[in-house]
């Protein structure tokens, strides 16, 4: 186990800004990973996964652990399902098409999410109509400070929208090794949601497939999400809000285009992205959608996505998230969450 001393961040996260971490270490498994926290009691700790879904808004004074625990194993397997325990620093989506190269069915909707399987739990990753709860059995995870292995059920995690235990009581109290999955044997398909069945469609699909499922997800993102090894970003920087029927319902009256759907509790979820893309810097009409100061921006197809052309600080976007929020709010009166951690 080696630790470095003030090294730049930029590689290790998908927006790109050039923080510092004044001490980095990487570990292979629980050994290396005690070692490291040995070293010196170094606080604050940062686990760090492909740092797809974080905001460095400045150096990180204290040691930063990427977790790079890998491995595969079927733990065994029942009528309906087989449980796959995976390394948490195996790749989100090679671990989707392992997934589907032996048909096992439930992630295929979740294909090209960036960033590392340890991760998946911790904002209950989700797209297309399903989540990391939906095939979540069980994960082990390691207490920073108590420094022993805990095992977390479904229950225990407390799976909410984008939401687990992991952000809030138990924030920064540990280490995720490994998550198993609990996958099923007999493919079912989940094609209801978005444009899945139109691109089928386009593709030209007779049969369904996981494989072919994937590929529509994969062709869906490709065509609406920036890459961000061609445009630094983090997805989704915020949440879509929840308002209660009556709230939607004001809001339909005075904007008649707005986008939501019902959720079971009678709720409405608003579209994060359409309340940014009618609302702008100024009072004049202009729109986030393709907003740009500095390097700082919004992306042009996706006004949800905030991007980094280049230089741009971690402040600067996290500038131009506080002003989204701020004209969101001024017009919709409503309050945007951020899905993004903000470090
Ligand atoms: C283009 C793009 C599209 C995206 N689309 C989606 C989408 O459709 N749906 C979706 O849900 N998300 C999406 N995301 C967000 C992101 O991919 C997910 O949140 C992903 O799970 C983050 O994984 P990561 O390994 O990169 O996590 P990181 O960014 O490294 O970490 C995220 C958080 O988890 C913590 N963490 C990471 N690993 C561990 C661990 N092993 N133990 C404890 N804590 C840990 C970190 O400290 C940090 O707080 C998208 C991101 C991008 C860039």
């Amino acid at each position: 186990m080696q630790i470095q001393e003030n090294i730049s961040l930029r590689p290790y996260n998908t927006f790109a800004i050039d923080a510092k971490a004044r001490y980095f270490a990487s570990f292979k498994e629980i050994d290396a990973l005690e070692e490291a926290l040995n070293f010196k009691h170094q606080t604050p700790n940062l686990i760090l996964g492909g740092g797809s879904n974080l905001l460095l808004t400045k150096d990180f004074d204290g040691l930063v652990l990427k977790n790079e625990i890998t491995g595969i194993a079927e733990l065994h397997e029942d009528n309906n399902y087989v449980y796959v325990k995976v390394g948490a620093g195996e790749n989100w989506h090679q671990f989707v098409l392992y997934c589907i190269k032996r048909n096992w069915a439930g992630v295929e909707n979740l294909s090209l999410i960036p960033g590392n399987v340890g991760a998946s739990p911790m904002q209950n990753i989700g797209a297309y109509g399903v989540e990391t709860n939906d095939v979540f059995y069980n994960l082990e995870a390691f207490h920073l400070k108590e420094k022993k292995l805990v095992t977390f059920t479904r229950n225990d995690c407390a799976f909410g929208y984008r939401d687990s235990i992991f952000k809030e009581k138990y924030k920064n109290q540990f280490v995720i090794l490994n998550v198993t999955f609990q996958l099923q044997k007999k493919p079912y398909f989940n094609t209801s949601y978005g444009a899945i069945e139109q691109e089928l469609e386009r593709m030209g699909v007779k049969e369904l497939s996981l494989r072919a499922v994937s590929d529509a997800v994969i062709n869906i993102r490709s065509s609406k999400l920036p890459n961000p090894a061609e445009i630094a970003n983090a997805g989704s920087f915020f949440k879509n809000p929840e308002v209660t029927p009556g709230k939607y319902e004001e809001l339909r009256l005075s904007f008649p285009g707005i986008i939501a759907h019902l959720l079971a509790n009678g709720n409405y979820k608003l579209a994060a992205g359409w309340l940014i893309e009618q609302s702008g810097p100024d009072k004049n009409g202009t729109s986030w959608k393709g907003f740009r100061r500095g390097d700082a921006g919004c992306h042009a197809k996706q006004a949800l996505v905030l991007v980094n052309y280049g230089s741009a600080t971690g402040k600067d976007i996290y500038q131009l998230s506080e002003n989204i929020l701020q004209s969101v709010n001024e017009k919709f009166a409503v309050q945007l969450e951020r899905e993004v951690n903000i470090i």
